[in-house]
Parts: structure tokens; sequence; C-alpha cells
């Protein structure tokens, strides 16, 4: 899509070039983007990411602290320094206005609505202020340092998001526990403040991502490698059309062929596109036993997996934001916490802040 702005002799604007222009806009002044010390690293972490509250977190199936757990494991382990962690603004309804539809934002005053897509049946039953402020302020701090991730990504070479990887929604609906877009915002900010012209998507959550697809359908500046098991949730024909390169993978697939497809697929990728940026979901359900993702996939296999995907970016210092995506069994923290230790040990990132050793 064009980026130039319409001159007085063009033909008349259509409303495809308002609502352009209406983004660009929204983008350029936003808060989102703001310029971080050396002294912190590009992990981003805000407490209140974290969803707990009356004990309805104990009611879907995961764990709802597991990006609280990941910064505490990796801080106990010395891996970290929790003053070199940066937290996020929170995104604002302008903000995310850059890709949801108005329609869509006030759908969510309703907590039946956010009940469904969230898949916690209660929900339904709360007033709406404090869906508002105990479920979805902490999914806009997501999304918000979902967003920086891509410009700290852009100055540092890498970013992790501790959360976010919301990409079961696309800009007009949500679902599968994701309320708002923050792959395709974090892309669409890309575009516009870093003048990124050609981006990857690597998501290897066990699911499709079925929401930056829609989102992307037909956006030639974004190539999609998903590497999914076709035999779960969210079973979208459509949205599997709009993948540019598609890996099924079925229920009970082990580490070693698991990752063997990886291999494969990260080589044709590398050879068919070449990105100013990677996006990496970095979804944990395809452990072994995770309840939804159906693989079979040893912790050893997912720091495997990460290191894989770094280097595929590092080797070609193409600048790269990790989101921690699905997966929340209670081991899912731990498992994503070794993966960023042996991130570190291997030199793939350096998570100790210029201001002195953890
Ligand atoms: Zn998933």
């Amino acid at each position: 899509m064009s980026t130039a702005p319409s001159s007085s002799t063009a033909v008349p604007s259509s409303t495809a070039t308002d609502a352009e222009t209406l983004r660009r806009n929204r983008i350029l002044s936003s808060k989102l983007y703001f310029d971080v010390p050396l002294s912190k690293v590009p992990l981003i972490y805000s407490p209140s990411y974290d969803i707990a509250f009356l004990g309805i977190e104990k009611l879907h199936p995961f764990d709802s602290s597991k990006w609280g757990r990941i910064c505490r494991f990796l801080i106990a382990g010395g891996v970290l320094d929790n003053k070199c962690i940066v937290e996020p603004r929170e995104a604002t309804k302008d903000d995310l206005l850059v890709v949801h539809s108005e329609s869509y934002l006030n759908s969510l005053k309703s907590s039946l609505t956010v009940s469904i897509i969230i898949e916690v049946p209660p929900v339904a039953l709360l007033p709406n202020c404090l869906v508002q402020q105990k479920v979805l302020h902490p999914f806009r701090k997501q999304v918000g340092g979902s967003i920086l991730a891509a410009k700290l990504a852009k100055e540092r070479g890498w970013a992790i998001n501790v959360g976010g990887g919301f990409h079961h929604c696309s800009g007009d609906k949500g679902g599968g526990f994701c309320v708002y877009a923050d792959i395709s915002l974090c892309i669409h900010y890309a575009f516009v403040r870093l003048h990124i012209t050609r981006v990857m998507i690597i998501d290897l959550d066990a699911h499709q991502g079925n929401g930056h697809e829609k989102d992307f359908s037909d956006d030639r500046r974004v190539y999609i490698l998903d590497m999914y098991n076709p035999e779960i949730y969210p079973f979208d024909y459509e949205a599997r059309r709009y993948v540019s390169q598609k890996v099924e993978v079925v229920s009970g697939t082990a580490t070693d062929e698991y990752l063997a497809k990886l291999d494969e697929a990260l080589k044709v990728a590398g050879g068919k596109f070449d990105p100013e940026l990677v996006v990496y979901n970095a979804g944990t359900d395809i452990l072994d036993g995770d309840p939804l993702g159906r693989l079979k996939i040893s912790p050893d296999g997912i720091t495997r997996r990460d290191e894989k995907v770094f280097r595929f970016a590092r080797e070609r210092n193409i600048p790269l934001v990790m989101f921690t995506s699905g997966g929340y069994m209670k081991s899912s923290a731990r498992v994503i916490a070794d993966s960023i230790e042996n991130l570190s040990k291997k030199g793939l990132i350096d998570v100790v802040g210029s201001s002195g050793k953890v």
C-alpha cells in the first residue's frame, strides 16, 4: 500500500487513503515509543501484566501470572537485574485504533464479549469496570510492550516482551484468549516509525496465528512462516490461505522431528524473503503435556528452538522481537526463563545492563 501523501491534484482521496492517513497520524502521535536508557536491557515487562483477582484466574486452565514468574526466575538465577527491566506504557484507545475498529473496541465494553474471547465464562457476570481494570488493562500494558519491542530491537538488535503474542486476534475479531492484535500493531508501528518495509513473522506457537494472517492477508511487506498443529483450534481455513509458508505438525510430534522441520523451514524462509525485522511468536504450548497444543516437545527442545530462531536473525543482523504467546502450564515460566538464560550464555542476547554486572 502506498504511503505517499495525496496531493491536491490527485484524484479525490479514497476512503482507503483517508484510513491510511489517519493510521499514520495515530502512530506518529503515539507515546508508546519512548527512549530507553542504555542502562536498561531490551527485556520488557511490567508487574501489571499479570492477571490475578478473586480466584478467577484459576478457572482458565492456565497460569495467568507466568509473565511475572519468568522474570522472577531470571532475577533469582542472577541472569537479570530487576533495575534493568524496561516497563512499557499502556496502549491507549488511539493506539489500538491503529488496527482495531471502533466497533470492536466498543464491543469490549460488554463483559460477556470479553468472557467469550478469553474463554472464562464467569467474567460475563462481572461489572465491566472490573473487567477493564483486572483483565483488559494488563493486556493493554502487554500490547504497549509488544509495540515498544520493535523500536528497541532496531536499536539493540533484539528485544523480548515477556508477554504479548496474541496471535488469534485480528483488527475486528478477538478469540482464543487474545483480545488485542499486538503483533499487527507492532508491525504497523515499525512500518511508520522505523521505516521498515519487510517483516517476517515466525509463529511457532502450537496454534495457527489466524489473527495476524487475516490482518496482513494481502500485504506483501509481511512474510508469514507459521508452524502449527492443524488438528487444534482455530481451524481457520480462510486465514491458512494467507500463510506464506505453512508447516503443519500433527499431534504427537516429538522434539527431533519438530526441530528438523524447523531447520528446513528457516532455510527455505531465509532463501525466499529478506526481512528488516523478525517478529518471533514463541509460544510454549508445544511442550509435552500441554493440554491445548498436543505436541511432545521437551523443555530442552524449546531452548534449542529459540536458539535456532535467534541465530537465524542475529547471524543475518536482522532485528528480532520475541513474544511469549501461548503456553500456560505451571512449568512454562521455568522453561522460558531457562531458554532466555541459554540465549544469554550463547552470546545471542546480553541481558546485563551497562550499569554493571548482575
Ligand atoms: Zn497457542
